[in-house]
């Protein structure tokens, strides 16, 4: 009755769609392009931006066309507050078996034994995933501590300026950071020790997302323990490398391994968190063993406390990409992103550049700017404008987040899209074009508002930068998408 009435208003007083769409009654089975062709537009101009331009953001990647149908499927339509068995909600028995294949999934792809590991793969991404982890193990003011954030780290690790608690995760706990060594570009691990026994935080957090070392997570261990803290490793960035077994992961010496799902695994956008559980430590008085209580608290944090309906459509998405990251192949994509991450340091490195750290072990890499005279923001507009997705980043010892001094460069997305060594290499090159002609639009103008405008209206800097736009969506286009055709 209601759906009829709806279609009788909407057809009789607006009159949006073209004559063959009116002709019938709307069922709810018309494509994209013919129930809203505005929106539609609007993907296909997103899909092209992606198959022409080169993706270098280090937490981008493109998922499989698998992924993405999982999340586009009738498991969105679905309300299932509550865990696989106790639901709040009837017909969650499919439901059920989808939540439950994923934490199996999730525990074999990290090779968890399932006594002394769990997981919740409800968080809604990996922001939620770390306010929830802290809603569970701590209380509102405790001490938490983390990598500052223009020193690599992530705004939930503590996130805030002189003047002001800028993460939530600064108002509702207090926080200090720990800091990278400026002149070496690696974690000062003297300091933030001897900080973290000043502080005595409840919960180190050891987690980046511009770094591109590998962390100690064993001395983080020992200062956790030194001073009874929580150790919760975020590998956010890390847990493609980690899962294929590439990169050494946190859970040796972690409490709590919270990340991502959309970065370097290649899922949907989702979060998780693992947790250890059974035995944590014989009382040496009693003799009685002590259990772990992180899964009550942190499956109580994630629903009810922050949480409502979990979206089965990205826990199935989830469940999907952690299968695919079991294969070969994907162990083989991984080790590719790592060649392909150093190749790009070391060609730029050659051409002359600076790169934080003085290379990259991981996925991505952070090209400081500022001996070339310029900075991340303007590079980064530069780029943009010539097809080429990077992200400004801060360098240690930058004064001001404002004029952040270099760029965030990582390897994944292209990866995905079957780049080697070679092509990296041609990506060194069009990141050097992009510099200079980021300084030949510097030496016309002044202030970040000036050149801004310069990009957009010289008439010679804009003839070189449409020559390197082009040459771009030449080599880009010439790779293959997963996930989707470009129509
Ligand atoms: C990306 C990231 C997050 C947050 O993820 P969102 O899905 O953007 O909320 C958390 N921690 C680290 C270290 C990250 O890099």
């Amino acid at each position: 009755m209601f759906a009829s009435n709806l279609f009788l208003v909407r057809s009789v007083t607006k009159p949006l769609y073209s004559a063959s769409v009116l002709r019938s009654v709307w069922t709810g089975q018309e494509p994209l392009a013919i129930d809203d062709p505005e929106v539609n537009a609007l993907i296909k101009e997103e899909k092209s931006r992606q198959v022409n331009g080169l993706e270098l953001i280090a937490s981008e990647n493109f998922a499989s066309r698998a992924v993405l149908e999982a999340v586009g499927s009738c498991l969105s339509n679905k309300y299932a507050e509550g865990y696989p068995g106790a639901r709040y909600y009837g017909g969650n028995e499919v439901i059920d078996k989808i939540e439950t294949l994923c934490i199996q999934r999730a525990l074999e792809t990290f090779n968890l034994d399932p006594e002394k590991w769990g997981v919740n793969v409800q968080p809604y991404s990996g922001s939620p995933a770390n306010f929830e982890t802290y809603t569970a193990l701590l209380n509102p003011h405790d001490r938490i501590m983390g990598l500052d954030l223009p020193d690599g780290g992530h705004l939930t690790h503590g996130f805030m300026t002189d003047t002001k608690r800028v993460s939530a995760t600064s108002i509702y706990f207090e926080s200090m950071p720990y800091r990278l060594n400026p002149s070496t570009g690696y974690i000062d691990y003297d300091k933030m020790e001897e900080s973290a026994k000043l502080f005595r935080p409840k919960m180190m957090i050891a987690g980046t997302s511009a770094y591109s070392r590998p962390l100690d997570y064993a001395r983080f261990r020992k200062v956790c323990d030194d001073i009874k803290a929580v150790l919760l490793a975020d590998m956010a960035h890390i847990s493609g490398l980690v899962a294929a077994g590439v990169m050494p992961g946190p859970f040796e010496y972690a409490d709590v391994v919270t990340t991502t799902t959309h970065k370097s695994l290649r899922g949907p956008r989702s979060g998780m968190i693992f947790f250890r559980k059974g035995v944590k430590e014989i009382n040496k008085k009693t003799g009685k063993e002590v259990m772990y209580d992180y899964e009550k608290r942190i499956n109580n944090a994630v629903f009810p406390a922050l949480q409502g309906g979990p979206h089965e459509n990205q826990i199935g998405a989830l469940a999907v990409a952690l299968r695919q990251a079991k294969s070969p192949e994907f162990k083989e994509y991984q080790l590719q992103v790592l060649k392909n991450a150093d190749v790009l340091a070391k060609a730029l490195v050659s051409k002359g550049y600076s790169i934080v750290s003085g290379g990259t072990q991981n996925h991505l890499c952070l090209l400081d700017l500022r001996p070339q005279g310029t900075d991340g923001a303007r590079m980064e507009r530069m780029c943009e404008l010539c097809s080429i997705t990077v992200n400004k980043n801060t360098c240690p010892g930058d004064k001001s987040a404002m004029k952040p001094g270099g760029l965030r460069l990582g390897a994944p997305a292209l990866t995905s899209r079957g780049f080697k060594e070679a092509e990296f290499e041609k990506v060194a090159d069009y990141l050097d074009r992009a510099v200079k002609l980021t300084l030949e639009a510097q030496s016309k103008s002044g202030t970040l508002k000036e050149f801004k405008a310069v990009v957009l209206e010289d008439a010679e800097l804009k003839g070189k930068m449409a020559e390197l736009s082009k040459d771009v969506s030449e080599f880009a286009s010439k790779f293959p998408m997963p996930g989707f055709d470009e129509i």
